[in-house]
């Protein structure tokens, strides 16, 4: 049971499913599969102003369509569920109590524009800048709140280097206090932020295998401190390039003609697919239509490709 291989798909039911969440739904499964372990899926519906209920439908049929199988899920159920974010608000709650019970939370009352303006440095690309620090004055209980506006809940993090081996980029080590500053854990609606979530959850179900995107290896910091406050033990991280368009800018929910939807809907087949994205992973030689079992075998982390996969206008065409 101890060292039983467990990986999982996250997909967040804020849209249709596109090309790039089936790139790395079909990684992350071949990742799990070539090992022989278990593969859960978890919806995280966590945030209501983006996610329906008729996406996550959408997304479980998606998936099944290309091929792709899981032991454990909102439909099939399983040991570790529940399976979807929205039913398991409580245990982000109790790991936060948890949090503030040491004094590490604290409330902060800054509005977006407020950060913008307080943040010194900005940083490259689209990172977000990391937070300034300007509620932590409240830590602990100190400080006078301002009237009538509801505070988002921040973990205080060290000006400490966080270091891990990734799976695809090798020896990766980000400072906490440069990267993000004291990043939210709860936002001022009562939501539960993401990287708490991720973290309870990807302990909780015992996942010890983590593959996705590119965009959430600057997270992985956060949430291995959150896994180290918390007391528990992190899974093997592997984030793999994105798919992006001809400008560089990643595939978007909103081109729609790149969902699995429209594709299927333009007589594309589920092989066709998987085997453009094979191809495009450096597990096949030529995009020949091929099912997800059939490329078990040949999956390793080191064929990944290390940059971003440009898809051009024309694929599919
Ligand atoms: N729910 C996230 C997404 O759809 C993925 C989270 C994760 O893999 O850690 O982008």
């Amino acid at each position: 049971m101890q060292n039983e291989i467990r990986g999982r798909f996250a997909p967040s039911p804020s849209g249709q499913m596109h090309l790039g969440n089936a790139w790395t739904a079909l990684l992350a499964w071949l990742q799990v599969r070539s090992l022989g372990g278990a593969v859960v899926l978890r919806v995280e519906d966590l945030d209501p102003d983006r996610c329906r209920p008729e996406y996550t439908a959408q997304l479980l049929g998606d998936l099944a369509w290309l091929g792709l199988d899981w032991d454990e899920g909102p439909d099939v159920g399983g040991s570790h569920g529940p399976y979807r974010q929205d039913e398991r608000r409580h245990l982000y709650a109790a790991a936060l109590e948890a949090l503030a019970a040491r004094g590490l939370v604290y409330p902060c009352y800054c509005t977006r524009a407020e950060i913008r303006a307080a943040a010194s440095a900005p940083h490259a690309g689209d990172e977000e800048s990391a937070y300034p620090g300007t509620c932590r004055r409240y830590l602990g209980g100190a400080g006078e709140p301002p009237p009538g506006r509801h505070p988002a809940l921040r973990l205080a993090v060290p000006d400490e280097t966080v270091a891990f081996a990734d799976g695809v980029h090798g020896p990766v080590a980000q400072n906490l206090a440069a990267a993000c500053g004291d990043f939210i854990v709860r936002r001022a609606d009562g939501v539960h932020a993401y990287q708490l979530a991720v973290v309870v959850d990807d302990a909780a179900m015992g996942i010890t295998h983590v593959l996705r995107g590119d965009d959430l290896l600057a997270s992985t910091s956060r949430q291995l401190y959150l896994y180290r406050l918390l007391g528990l033990t992190p899974p093997a991280f592997a984030h793999v390039p994105l798919l992006v368009s001809p400008d560089g800018r990643r595939l978007a929910k909103r081109q729609r003609d790149l969902t699995i939807g429209s594709l299927r809907d333009r007589g594309v087949t589920a092989g066709e697919i998987t085997g453009f994205l094979a191809h495009r992973a450096g597990l096949l030689p030529a995009p020949a239509p091929v099912r997800p079992r059939d490329l078990v075998a040949a999956f390793s982390l080191d064929k990944l490709p290390r940059r971003p996969v440009v898809i051009s206008d024309e694929a599919f065409a």
